[in-house]
């Protein structure tokens, strides 16, 4: 089941025409304010939030305020020109987005591609990897410096396991991008950067990460 936040009815529609298509039962509302109502009284799988809503809470808001509490899966939709927009919600910790005019087959397969990253267990479900002081558990998607879990975003976490996967390799942005979000994923390059601030603040120095000028990134 998913909830959909979008003002605009037209978009809302289509989009549930979509995934009801795609077998997912969708919840529909048009401001932050229900849609956090919505989440809270539903537990949906998967959020899709338009960054532009009326009233006083946009997606933005509304992505940080579900973050806060959770590791539901969120997409943003977001406007052409929005390039703001998009690195925000990422920032915020949403984990894929669209930009607006989006093709809703498009929207259905990122969603369909998200939900089975973040709800299939991996094959090595008991490994836990150890990078300096982190500790990476692939069976329970976890991360933790001494002992504590930090709360990371789902795609946070699967770029994590796969840089853990791949130490002591130079891996460029592209590779990043065919190994944690798929070789289809349309986007651009700079997600991963978004993703690997997101990363270096929240496990600050206990995660070895270089820079490698002119490649990407190596963990150590
Ligand atoms: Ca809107």
């Amino acid at each position: 089941m998913i909830v959909l936040v979008e003002d605009d009815p037209n978009i809302a529609d289509l989009v549930d025409l979509y995934l009801r298509q795609g077998g997912y039962r969708v919840y529909q509302a048009a401001d932050g304010e229900n849609g956090l109502q919505l989440v809270r009284d539903r537990q949906p799988r998967l959020v899709i939030l338009d960054v532009g809503l009326p009233g006083a809470i946009d997606g933005l808001d509304v992505c940080r305020q579900l973050r806060a509490t959770s590791d539901i899966p969120i997409i943003m939709l977001t406007a052409r020109d929005g390039e703001v927009d998009r690195v925000l919600g990422l920032e915020m910790g949403a984990d894929d987005y669209v930009t607006k005019p989006f093709s809703p087959r498009e929207l259905v397969a990122r969603v369909k591609a998200i939900l089975r990253r973040a709800e299939t267990p991996k094959n090595d479900a008991h490994a836990v990897l150890t990078i300096g002081e982190c500790e990476v558990d692939l069976g329970r998607r976890e991360a933790r410096v001494s002992g504590d879990v930090v709360p990371l975003a789902t795609r946070e976490f699967d770029l994590l396991a796969f840089l853990s996967e791949n130490r002591g390799l130079a891996l460029s942005r592209r590779q990043l991008l065919d190994g944690v979000w798929g070789a289809d994923w349309i986007g651009d390059e700079r997600t991963v950067d978004v993703h690997v601030r997101q990363l270096r603040k929240k496990l600050g120095d206990a995660f070895p990460l270089s820079t490698v000028w002119g490649v990407g990134y190596r963990l150590d």
